[in-house]
């Protein structure tokens, strides 16, 4: 079917999202004037900045495709401080972000639980209860995201990575720390908790199909989710997943792919904040202005003190290895300028989708 009568549609099949997955030329032109229309008619073209934060590398996971799995034996582990996290989280109420995202390896320590717990307490103090903290810190159990909840945080990141549950599997060691039942079982108790709940897919991994694509799609529509964060898969070295490299895509391919997903999934939820992510622009240096000028409201700047950034190495060439904070703030202000967005400074830019939903119970539709 042509890309002008599809596009016409309420509704979405897998195969007509696969028409637009790979459409070329004219027709992927329209297909992107058109997500990028749905969104500024939608939510507008304020941009959202969130100041990310790497506060640790240690992980108890060995997931096959990641830098920082546990048995990555070349790497130094870091923990964050707390003066450094602090500083970070302070740096970035000063230069108005409104929010920040503490991201690291997955950790269920005690420990941990209450060392995030006083860190979220003292961050809402020092920056009167003003800075928004989205966490993207693994699964947790019910217990641990409520806690963390009423600390302060009010938005998750936890994504699925594959909808492909046999996909999932390959790409993951075989056991219960692994388990894909169980990370979707934590993204519907993200919900039950009240958190503005993102989730999201790497895009382009070996052995995943269109198809998988497009079911992705229709996955996170279903699930009713509130934010995504999805960006190409890119191979590291020291990862099992390393081997299976010559059945890749190029990555000029997985970067197309990844804006057509961006694209199709502004179209299949208008009101939802979607990021463009740090991996689109490890492969092209302006891959988040393009994420940025077809759909994308959410920008994700790296405020990790430079000292440990080239430790959390999830992929290779990740950019902005050597980039000072204040730098990589300006840089991005110019960038999602030129994209032909504003920026939306010293607000929490929620999700719309959230408000809208979260008077309705979440229902499990998805087993
Ligand atoms: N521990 C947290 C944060 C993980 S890192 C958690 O479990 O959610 C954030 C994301 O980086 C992962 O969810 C994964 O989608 C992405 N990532 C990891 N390795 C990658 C790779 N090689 N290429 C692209 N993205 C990768």
């Amino acid at each position: 079917m042509e890309v002008d009568t599809l596009l016409q549609q309420k509704t979405f099949s897998s195969s007509d999202l696969i028409t637009l997955l790979t459409c070329t030329g004219q027709a992927k032109e329209k297909l992107f004037t058109h997500s990028k229309k749905i969104r500024d008619t939608t939510i507008g073209n304020s941009v959202h900045m969130r100041g990310l934060i790497e506060i640790s590398n240690m992980c108890i996971k060995d997931c096959l495709y990641c830098g920082i799995r546990r048995s990555n034996k070349h790497i130094q582990r870091y923990d964050l401080t707390d003066e450094e996290i602090l500083s970070a989280a302070s740096f970035a109420y000063q230069y108005q972000y409104g929010s920040i995202v503490l991201q690291g390896g997955e950790r269920k320590d005690r420990t941990f639980i209450k060392r995030i717990e006083q860190l979220l307490l003292k961050i809402k103090k020092s920056s009167n209860n003003t800075l928004g903290i989205t966490l993207s810190l693994g699964e947790q159990s019910k217990e641990t995201l409520q806690r963390w909840k009423e600390a302060g945080a009010h938005r998750y990141l936890l994504r699925i990575e594959t909808s492909n549950e046999d996909l999932y599997k390959k790409i993951h060691p075989q056991d219960s720390l692994h388990n894909f039942h169980t990370r979707l079982e934590c993204i519907h108790l993200l919900q039950e908790c009240g958190y503005q709940t993102g989730t999201g897919v790497m895009i382009g991994l070996p052995g995943q199909s269109l198809e998988d694509l497009a079911n992705d799609l229709l996955f996170l529509k279903k699930l009713d989710i509130d934010m995504v964060g999805m960006g190409p898969y890119i191979e590291h070295h020291e990862t099992p997943l390393w081997e299976k490299r010559n059945q890749l895509l190029p990555q000029t391919q997985r970067l197309q792919l990844g804006l057509h997903m961006i694209s199709c999934l502004r179209i299949l939820m208008p009101d939802i904040n979607i990021a463009a992510t740090t991996a689109l622009q490890a492969i092209d240096p302006n891959g988040r202005e393009k994420a940025l000028e077809i759909g994308a409201n959410v920008i994700m700047p790296n405020i990790t003190p430079l000292t440990n950034r080239a430790n959390y190495q999830l992929y290779e060439n990740k950019p902005g290895m050597d980039e000072g904070v204040e730098e990589s703030t300006l840089k991005i202000a110019k960038s999602v300028l030129k994209s032909g967005c504003k920026i939306q400074f010293s607000t929490w830019g929620d999700s719309l989708h959230f408000y809208r939903r979260n008077y309705k119970p979440v229902k499990r539709q998805i087993k």
